[in-house]
């Protein structure tokens, strides 16, 4: 009873009026200037298409997608595209918002924009699916350029789709152009390291929050909520890089529990066999909402917006989060959360080596000259930890928690940004 209420409560939660929310507190600590608030506060630009896609069984389905550029004043706008049958305008705008300050945080020159189509990818075919992906760069395809505006995969959007996506772009220009997108598979100009790059940006991270807090990883328990591209990387890479223990996986239909761990490469595959983690063999059920209320030392929201919310912030146990989802956690939690003394890796840091190796992707494109593996590792590792130790300098200095840390982190660059180009 109390589980649904948590569910349906957060359902209703705005995102942006959240990441809304997040920079007026940032903005009154940093005592920002009004014009560039005011600025902050808003998309520069968004665009609303419609979308026809013929379905394999002859009929025309109009679907409905958004692209917003939040904030180009770093360099062009970047970020994913996310399909998802609950997608709205609101939470592009929030996402969008988030990536501006995910690409100042990690210092990487672009800005910040996301992309959406509200649709159900797992009710479409693999045919429906290309058609959707070309009829959507059609319809953006104006607005969107490496010099521009630079997509890349989100939930349910993959290197493939991707792929489809360069491809019709480069038709319509008449241009062969690799860096119009990231995320690419790696015979089109993808880079190496791309697929677990946020959660093993998010793994530097994580190390660091140890280290300063004087946690051992290695004797350390890990929940993953939500078991995508981010989550299932999160399983394997806190377990061979961390050392930690993954007592809790979860997806959309449930979780498992087990106290001596859980073999995560054995869960991987169980979940691509099988669709799904739960009854995965030596474990015992648990819903979503429990994982998120164990007592580990790292818990890592992996899936989707405002999932730690007012009423279980209260019941969260963890020591660490490690905010590998893009906006799980509502303001209300995070007073919560930090009075209770939990410490919260925020999203837009988290995250950030997804967007990290996109703009490494980028450069690679750009240069037509591609880098090795661990030289992507190497160059994402350095990024990320000068990043926690910009906003934890910050967060100790100031004395606020680590989001607003971050927050005030990226408004100075995007403002300096803004300042130096005489917008403001
Ligand atoms: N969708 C990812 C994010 O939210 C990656 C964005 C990108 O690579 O541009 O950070």
């Amino acid at each position: 009873m109390a589980n649904s209420a948590v569910v349906q409560r957060s359902a209703k939660a705005n995102p942006f009026e959240i990441a809304q929310a997040q920079l007026d507190k940032a903005a009154a600590k940093l005592g920002l200037d009004p014009a560039i608030h005011a600025v902050l506060r808003e998309p520069m630009r968004e665009f609303h298409v419609s979308l026809p896609v013929r379905m394999d069984d002859g009929a025309i389905e109009v679907f409905r997608g958004f692209r917003v550029q939040y904030n180009d004043a770093r360099g062009p706008n970047k970020g994913g595209i996310r399909w998802h049958p609950d997608e709205t305008i609101d939470t592009v705008r929030a996402l969008a918002a988030w990536m501006t300050w995910k690409t100042a945080v990690v210092d990487i020159p672009l800005g910040g924009g996301k992309g959406g189509v509200i649709c159900n990818p797992k009710r479409l075919s693999t045919t429906e699916m290309e058609r959707l992906a070309r009829a959507y760069v059609d319809a953006i395809g104006r607005a969107i350029g490496p010099e521009k505006d630079i997509p890349a995969p989100d939930v349910y959007t993959t290197p493939q789709i991707m792929g489809w996506m360069m491809d019709e772009y480069s038709k319509l220009t008449g241009v062969y152009s690799p860096g119009v997108i990231t995320g690419k598979p790696l015979s089109i100009g993808g880079s190496e390291g791309r697929g677990d790059a946020t959660a093993r940006g998010g793994a530097c991270t994580v190390r660091e929050a140890a280290r300063h807090l004087e946690i051992d990883l290695t004797k350390a328990t890990c929940a993953i909520q939500g078991f995508g591209n981010a989550g299932q990387f999160a399983a394997l890479l806190f377990s061979q890089l961390l050392g930690c223990r993954i007592v809790a996986v979860s997806d959309t239909r449930g979780g498992v529990y087990s106290e001596q761990g859980i073999d995560p490469e054995a869960v991987v595959k169980y979940k691509m066999d099988n669709g799904s983690v739960i009854n995965f063999p030596g474990t015992r059920p648990i819903s979503n909402e429990e994982l998120l209320e164990l007592s580990v030392d790292v818990l890592a929201p992996s899936a989707l917006e405002n999932v730690i919310t007012e009423d279980n912030a209260p019941n969260i146990r963890a020591r660490i989060i490690a905010e590998l989802a893009n906006g799980p956690t509502t303001p209300e939690a995070d007073e919560i959360l930090h009075r209770k003394g939990v410490f919260v890796i925020p999203d837009f840091l988290c995250n950030a080596g997804g967007v990290t190796v996109s703009y490494f992707e980028w450069v690679q494109n750009e240069m037509a000259y591609y880098w090795g593996e661990e030289e992507v590792h190497e160059k994402l590792d350095r990024k990320m930890t000068k990043a926690f130790h910009d906003v934890l300098e910050v967060c100790l200095r100031e004395n606020v928690d680590m989001r607003t840390a971050a927050y005030m982190v990226a408004i100075q660059r995007v403002a300096e940004a803004m300042k130096a180009r005489g917008w403001v």
